[in-house]
């Protein structure tokens, strides 16, 4: 491993040469093309196009439509990077001169930036192998968005099909003033479960309820009851969130429906936290469901999401210093482990160490106008990642490529 004054210096001058308005080119064709999880033919066929030229073996159809590229250059270690490719299901509605022309469609988490970053960081690495010795893989993954892209791109056999990594690397845009780079030491993201609720009453006549057992009635006890988990069965100190996404039941005002189904969210940061509030959530549900009179009882289906991310500690404190020498110190920071998610992890083997950061990409003049006396007041006044409104500053397409560059470097030079 080299010292970040290095990696950062020879990140510099390498990508000194970039062009900006290549790069935003290439973001906002992918900007105004977004595709949805496992449908990334096109996102992934345009990073394929990078890829080949500049010297990556690369196999596409990984995980379905995950990309991967190998450039092997000699001993030393195995670098993986990786950015996801994924759009979501959101009208856009910035109105940019670039935005989405796919209806419903849009880079609302901006994983067209991610790739544009990887893209570009992979071509600057390939044309300087004179100055690093060791093994690349890019991995353009599929389906970060609840979807399963990172486990796919497993069960198709990333490993062992490709050189194990001795790290793996990556980072996602964030909402913040432009130009801040956080790192988070060990835990960084939160661990997803969906659950599914369905709860059986007896439909019938809305005039007649006395002879139903009301599965709205039901589940709105549940829904409510359901808010006193977090805040009466977990202790102050831990981080949780359960929230009802969805309650369907029913179809017309005068009839009592059979049953009533919730779609329940929840994110935690610690085993215990979730096992115990798992319990609370069927222990409510059955307990409402009895006090309702069913006589069939409740499903409750567990659909065990992303695991916990935890950064390597010794890895992104390596990381964050080159980065701080990139950018300079104040622009490091640790913000502290986020209720988000992410399937990055799944990508490393058992015992192998990753790190995951952050660049910041609210445009100054957003920024500045949105309303707030401090940083975190600011933050929850900015379009933040899956708002309609979410629209990075292009200002930080180059920056996003040095991180992973010098991140990379640090490992390979
Ligand atoms: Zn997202
Ligand atoms: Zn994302």
């Amino acid at each position: 491993m080299s010292d970040p004054a290095t990696a950062a210096r020879l990140t510099l001058d390498l990508t000194a040469g970039l062009k900006p308005a290549e790069l935003e080119d290439f973001y906002r064709d992918l900007h105004r093309h977004p595709e949805l999880a496992f449908q990334e033919h096109r996102t992934a066929a345009k990073l394929a196009a990078r890829l080949r030229p500049a010297g990556y073996d690369v196999t596409e159809g990984v995980g379905r439509t995950g990309v991967v590229g190998v450039l092997v250059n000699g001993d030393g270690p195995v670098v993986w990077l990786r950015g996801d490719m994924d759009a979501l299901p959101v009208q856009e509605a910035t109105g940019l001169e670039y935005a989405s022309t796919v209806d419903g469609v849009m880079h609302a988490c901006g994983h067209d930036l991610h790739v544009t970053w990887l893209a570009a960081a992979a071509e600057v690495l390939a044309a300087a192998r004179d100055t690093w010795s060791g093994t690349l893989v890019v991995v353009g993954q599929p389906a970060e968005e609840s979807g399963g892209g990172a486990a796919a791109m497993v069960a198709a056999g990333v490993h062992p099909r490709f050189p194990r990594p001795d790290v793996l690397l990556g980072q996602h845009v964030t909402p913040g003033l432009a130009g801040f780079y956080p790192h988070t030491p060990g835990l960084t993201m939160s661990a997803s479960d969906d659950i599914d609720v369905v709860v059986h009453g007896i439909g019938g006549h809305g005039s007649r309820p006395e002879s139903t057992v009301d599965p709205v009635v039901t589940a709105a006890y549940i829904v409510t009851r359901l808010q006193t988990v977090v805040s009466r069965e977990v202790a102050a100190r831990e981080s949780v969130v359960l929230t009802v996404g969805r309650f369907n039941a029913g179809t017309k005002h005068n009839i009592i429906p059979a049953e009533a189904r919730l779609a329940l969210n929840l994110r935690t940061q610690d085993t215990r936290v979730r096992e115990r509030v798992l319990g609370a959530v069927r222990r409510i549900v059955a307990g409402e469901c009895q006090a309702a009179g069913c006589r069939v009882p409740p499903e409750v289906t567990v659909r065990p999401g992303y695991p916990n991310t935890v950064n390597d500690a010794c890895l992104d404190g390596e990381i964050a210093a080159v980065h701080r020498e990139l950018f300079g110190a104040h622009t490091v920071f640790d913000f502290g482990p986020a209720l988000g998610s992410e399937d990055f992890s799944l990508l490393a083997p058992t015992d192998v160490p990753y790190d995951y950061w952050y660049v910041t990409a609210t445009p100054a003049e957003v920024w500045e106008a949105a309303p707030g006396d401090d940083l975190a007041e600011k933050f929850g006044n900015v379009p933040g990642n899956h708002s309609p409104l979410f629209a990075p500053d292009p200002s930080v397409l180059v920056p996003g490529v040095r991180t992973l560059v010098s991140a990379a470097l640090s490992r390979l030079a």
